[in-house]
């Protein structure tokens, strides 16, 4: 079987729409054909200051909402990064065959820094792309389940996979990107060009997996639409109504055609009034299950805890070859 490996951090309390239908809902799928690793990625969680307790809350909440969305820990490997020591390990040895300026150019920095004041943005952030590459190439990954944002974090992935394998020898397996085109970038709702984002988007623009169901729905109908009156998938001229309707298809398996036709000579506050129905429809059951597994965080820390022990053995084994190829010696 091939293998996959992705991750989600644990910067919010709940996950939105464009986290679940740009990875999870795929990574969900994949679970039946690959040989699946997913984590709880809190190392990168704390590269933009975050408090303690949130994160240990934000951690376990993160892991509830991926086994709600259908991870089965008995057909994928789901942990949370920091107990698999091997990831910042591999960080450091990823870093260092990194240029400065290769790592400079990584977009995602360059937004997130902007917003913090670049004096203001920690080394962790900086170096994040690079500790992504390891959680990657440690499980020797074929595929990398992620949205249209991760792009170029795969590509420094794989740029690093390559330099590797030829300076010291193949090591790594080349990761390819596995990203679904059509729910690849779900967009803010408030600002329909830009990407939905935990960190970035405002409260209005963003659906929480978690929140309140009648103010997912008061959202919806607020979501910003274009001007004209047609209902048409139109990305460049209708970014809002596109993204409403890609949300659409998306959620009840109806094709963009299909919803098209079906709102022909109909306004966008039809459009926006089933949507809501829809999206309240679809996040019941997944809160429920959510709360399901957080009422017992024992629980959910032992299926953690034995999902980490998994995905040591893999990562363990290609550390060591790692250590062992850059003349590291081997511990007694
Ligand atoms: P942050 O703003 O803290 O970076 P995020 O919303 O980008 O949070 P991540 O945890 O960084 O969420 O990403 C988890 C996964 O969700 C990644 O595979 C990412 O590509 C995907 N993803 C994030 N936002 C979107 C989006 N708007 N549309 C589609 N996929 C997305
Ligand atoms: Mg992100």
């Amino acid at each position: 079987r091939p293998r996959v490996l992705s991750g989600i951090q644990p910067t919010a309390e709940s996950f939105h729409l464009g986290n679940y239908l740009g990875a999870v809902r795929n990574w969900v799928a994949l679970q039946d054909t690959h040989d699946a690793f997913y984590c709880v990625v809190d190392l990168h969680a704390i590269t933009s200051g975050h408090d303690p307790a949130l994160l240990r809350r934000r951690t376990r909440a993160s892991a509830a909402q991926l086994l709600a969305a259908g991870l089965d820990p008995e057909r994928c490997t789901l942990f949370v990064q920091s107990q698999v020591p091997e990831h910042a390990q591999l960080g450091w040895v990823m870093g260092c065959i990194t240029g400065f300026g290769e790592a400079s150019r990584m977009t995602q920095f360059k937004d997130k820094s902007q917003k913090q004041g670049a004096d203001r943005s920690s080394v962790g952030l900086f170096t994040y792309p690079i500790l992504q590459a390891a959680d990657i190439l440690l499980y020797q990954a074929d595929a990398v389940p992620v949205g249209e944002d991760q792009r170029q974090h795969l590509e420094l992935t794989r740029d690093l996979a390559q330099r590797f394998n030829t300076t010291f020898g193949a090591t790594f397996t080349m990761p390819a990107p596995y990203i679904i085109k059509e729910t690849a970038k779900i967009t803010d709702l408030q600002e329909p060009t830009a990407k939905m984002s935990k960190s970035a988007s405002t409260a209005s623009g963003l659906i929480e997996l978690l929140e309140d169901p009648a103010k997912a729905a008061k959202k919806i109908k607020s979501a910003v639409t274009d001007t004209g009156r047609e209902i048409i998938f139109d990305q460049a001229a209708k970014p809002g109504v596109s993204n409403l309707l890609t949300i659409y298809s998306a959620l009840t398996g109806r094709s963009i055609d299909d919803l098209v036709a079906a709102y022909d000579g109909k306004g966008y506050g039809d459009l926006k009034k089933d949507l809501a129905e829809v999206v309240v429809e679809f996040m019941r059951p997944i809160q429920q299950r959510t709360n399901t597994y957080l009422e017992d965080p024992a629980q959910l820390d032992k299926l953690l805890a034995i999902g980490a022990e998994k995905a040591r053995t893999v990562a363990g084994a290609t550390l060591k070859t790692v250590y062992d190829r850059i003349g590291f010696l081997a511990p007694g």
